[in-house]
């Protein structure tokens, strides 16, 4: 019996520390040995993901984040959390800070749902973003219903999250925020595949053109922020795009089938800046 008892706490061990690298973090769910091309039918990581110890509701929702584990004590008490309530009054343009670059291109990609989410990973190098100098590359993206981000204290129906990352391991994610109108082609073939339950990555048939999921203007919204899902981790390059992209209440509805509500609530922003690129 004893040592069936620690077979079960090593695989609870397992199942934490899988579960824990999920989520809005830069690295996709899947190991890095993967295929790029062909998923790994065999991954556990989708099996495991059936247990995620954190939630948006209850005893392990937002509020309890930074009590669940140690490591997600920034959750907790970071002094630079994210999402936040970005208000006019308090965007400053920079004349420093250059437009975000974009550079996003036909891409093979891979669909998920996470337990949190649905991600959608971007195994190619090519998609990149440059910040000021840096270049992010795109690692996943992912879904929030309703949305994160605040635009002067209210909150967009969806948000779309895009995660990169640099050469030395710094993260910046691009958002995007979904308010409902016409329906978005440009989603038709992530929304005809949504993953109903916690799956294993599959990939999607043929490219995907990741620019079509942005809208036109890219004059967007900078701060200094965090992950939104546990660990919480701060130092994320956070650029929010001042316009929303359109979807259909009917693609909405059938993300909010399967996530009501998967959003982290707003969080201080203190003293921290929100720095515009218009001069
Ligand atoms: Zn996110």
């Amino acid at each position: 019996m004893k040592k069936n008892w620690k077979g079960c706490l090593s695989s609870t061990l397992a199942i934490f520390l899988v579960v824990w690298v999920t989520g809005c973090n830069p690295q996709p769910a899947t190991s890095s040995s993967t295929s790029t091309s062909a998923p790994a039918a065999n991954n556990v990581h989708a099996v495991v993901q059936k247990t995620p110890h954190w939630s948006y509701e209850g005893d392990e929702g937002p509020e309890h984040w930074g009590e669940l584990e140690k490591d997600f004590a920034a959750c907790g008490n970071g002094h630079e959390q994210s999402p936040v309530n970005i208000e006019h009054t308090r965007m400053e343009a920079s004349q420093t800070q250059q437009p975000i670059q974009v550079h996003y291109a036909n891409t093979k990609v891979s669909i998920l749902n996470n337990g949190h989410t649905v991600q959608i990973n971007a195994a190619s190098p090519s998609n990149y973003i440059v910040l000021d100098g840096t270049k992010f590359t795109l690692k996943q993206f992912h879904f929030h219903h309703p949305s994160e981000h605040q635009i002067d204290g209210k909150n967009a129906d969806m948000e779309l999250h895009f995660v990169h990352q640099s050469d030395n391991g710094s993260t910046a994610v691009l958002g995007v925020l979904i308010q409902g109108g016409k329906e978005n082609k440009a989603f038709s073939r992530i929304w005809s595949k949504l993953p109903k339950d916690v799956s294993q990555e599959e990939a999607l048939e043929g490219e995907l053109n990741l620019a079509t999921l942005l809208p036109k203007d890219l004059h967007s919204v900078r701060y200094n922020g965090s992950l939104t899902t546990p660990p919480c981790t701060e130092h994320v390059n956070w650029t929010v795009l001042e316009q929303p992209i359109e979807m259909s209440a009917d693609q909405i509805s059938q993300f909010a089938a399967l996530f009501p509500d998967n959003h982290r609530p707003v969080q201080q922003l203190g003293a921290r800046k929100l720095t515009t690129d218009h001069q």
